[in-house]
Formats: structure tokens, sequence, C-alpha cells
């Protein structure tokens, strides 16, 4: 049982781990090891650099500090969160063996903007009307109905795993040639590469339409393209989203208790300072949140 999960290794995350860790806490970073900074040539503009330092540079130097305070930093793909016994939560990972098991009192959504939402026309229309973003939220609805998945990553697979036992069909919807076919060997699983025009129904949405003319009948679509991000875990749980960013309080809490928010997966101005900013105000209110339960314990 971990006190802390971060989710995310970039400045929002690290700077929350050195927090959370230096208060004495048990907490554990999970990280796919990619960071928007990756992108980023030459950082000019974050204080105490005389001169430019490459946004690869900086990730690394920040881990590197992270794992000199004894910070443990799994490199693994996160796929999901769920809620666990005791107002705990768990978060699953890609390729997650049996004896693994990440159980914690608090997690932190900390991996950055989302910068691959798909833009298909019927997209904003059907949400909530057959549109989905979680499987385990919603499978249950689609019992012995024709479902789809849009994407082909780990997170993709993970949602239809999810909905194989469920569903009639399950059609994962992919343009790229590198299906994970072997990883899910079930005759009710098809693949469909054709290229997606739009998304249409009247009050729920009803078929596919490609742009070759033709047009597969459907009863419900789940969006994973790409890697799970803080936002796809702030939805699953029900947490509340405004304009494809997650909503926190003063003290960095997403409307679900004990998960927290940082960094670009917040809003406002995307930039490392605003992302150590938020990193060091969550870390703070997580460290007070645990001081909290640890007490609520010790009186009981
Ligand atoms: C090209 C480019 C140039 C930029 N230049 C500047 C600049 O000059 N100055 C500046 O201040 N800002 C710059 N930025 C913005 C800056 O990179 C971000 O504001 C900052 O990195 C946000 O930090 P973060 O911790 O919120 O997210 P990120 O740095 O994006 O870190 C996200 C972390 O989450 C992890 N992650 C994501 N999904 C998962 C998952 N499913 N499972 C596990 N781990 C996951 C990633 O691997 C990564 O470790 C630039 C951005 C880009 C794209």
């Amino acid at each position: 049982m971990y006190d802390a999960i971060i989710i995310g290794a970039g400045p929002a995350g690290i700077t929350a781990g050195i927090y959370i860790k230096r208060a004495g806490f048990n907490v554990l970073v999970i990280s796919k090891n990619e960071s928007a900074l990756n992108k980023a040539n030459k950082i000019e503009n974050y204080y105490g650099f005389e001169q430019p330092i490459s946004g690869e540079k900086l990730v690394k130097n920040g881990i590197n500090q992270a794992k000199a305070l004894g910070i443990n930093i799994v490199s693994k793909e996160v796929v999901g969160i769920k809620y666990s016994e005791n107002n705990h939560y768990e978060v699953i990972t890609a390729n997650q063996s049996k004896d693994e098991k990440y159980i914690t009192k608090t997690v932190l959504l900390a991996t950055g903007a989302n910068r691959n939402r798909p833009n298909i026309k019927g997209i904003k229309e059907y949400e909530g009307k057959g549109i989905s973003y979680c499987a385990v939220c919603d499978a249950l609805f689609y019992k012995n109905k024709d479902v789809a998945v849009l994407g082909n990553g780990e997170y993709a697979i993970g949602e239809i795993e999810e909905l194989l036992p469920i569903a009639k069909t399950v059609t994962m919807l992919t343009d790229s040639k590198e299906y994970i076919e072997n990883r899910s060997n079930n005759e009710k699983l098809k693949i469909n590469n054709k290229k997606i025009q739009e998304f249409r129904g009247t009050n729920q949405i009803e078929e596919i339409q490609f742009e070759d003319g033709t047009t597969e009948k459907i009863n419900g679509i789940f969006i994973a393209q790409g890697t799970a991000s803080s936002l796809d875990f702030a939805k699953k749980l029900g947490a509340r989203i405004e304009n494809n960013y997650i909503i926190v309080n003063e003290n960095m809490e997403t409307t679900i208790p004990n998960v927290y928010a940082a960094g670009d997966c917040t809003g406002g101005i995307l930039q490392i300072s605003k992302a150590v900013y938020e990193g060091t105000k969550s870390g703070l209110a997580i460290i007070n949140k645990l001081r909290e339960m640890s007490k609520i314990k010790y009186y009981k």
C-alpha cells in the first residue's frame, strides 16, 4: 500500500514526489518515460539556467534528483484507476503481472496535456449517447451489443479486454498496420482499418461512416486513442472536467476525494514553471491529507 501514487514524471509529478517523500511518506511515481518536454530542444525561460537547457536534459535531471532522494520510479504505462476497498485506489498498468498491485491512499494525476484527441465528426455530439471514454464504467450498457474501440495501443487493448466478455462483438478501429491481434485472441474481436469519416445516429450513435462510402452499424464506441491521460483517468473516476481540462480546487484536489491533479492537465498556462508550482501545491496538500488520515486512524 502506498501513501501516494503519482502518474507522470514530468515537472509536476516529480516536484510533488519530492515534497511527499521528504515529508516521510511512501510515494511511487509511475511513468511512461516521455514528457512534453522531450520535444523541446531549448528551454530559455525557466529560472536558474544561465545557458539554454534541452527539455530532455531537464526531465532527466528531475528524475535523477527524485531517485537520489530514494523515490521509487516505475517505468510503466498506466491504463486505468479503479476504486478499491477502504476508500483506496488501485492503479492499473499495461502488461501487469498477477503479483503486481498498486494500491494507494491518494493519487496525483500529472500526465501532462491531452494533445491527441481524435478529431472525428460526431464524437462531441454523441458523448454520453453511445460515445464513451471508459469501458470499466460503461461496458455493462452494451451487453450482447456491437461496440467499437478507437485506438490500437496498450490503452485500447485494455478497453477491448474489458468489453470482450460482455459485448457481442468488439471492433478495433485503427489506421495502424501494427495490430496487437495476438494479445487479444478472441473470435468476437474484429479489426477495421478503414479511414473513418464520421460517427452518425439520431438520439444515440448508430453507425460509422467510412471514407470509402461503406458503413458499419454500431451500438457504442469507446475512445482509447494513444496513451490514456490524466483526463481519461479523471473522466473514468467521474471527476469534473471542463474544456478538456481537469477542474481542481485551491489544493489541486479534483472533485473526487484524495485524487489530485497538477501541471498541464489542469489547463491554464502550459509552462514548466506552472507545472512545478502545481506540483508543489499538490504535494503539500497530499502531505496534509495523509497527516489527517493518520490522525483519524490513531484516535480510532
Ligand atoms: C515542443 C514543446 C516545447 C516546449 N517548450 C517550453 C519552454 O520553452 N518553456 C516552458 O516553460 N515550457 C515549455 N513547454 C511546455 C512544457 O513542456 C509543459 O508545460 C510541462 O512539461 C508540463 O509538465 P507536466 O508535468 O504537467 O507534464 P509532462 O511534462 O508532459 O509530463 C507528463 C508525464 O506523464 C507521463 N505519462 C503520460 N501518460 C502516461 C500514462 N498513461 N502512464 C504513465 N505515465 C504517463 C509521461 O511519460 C510524463 O512523464 C513545451 C512543450 C512542448 C510540447
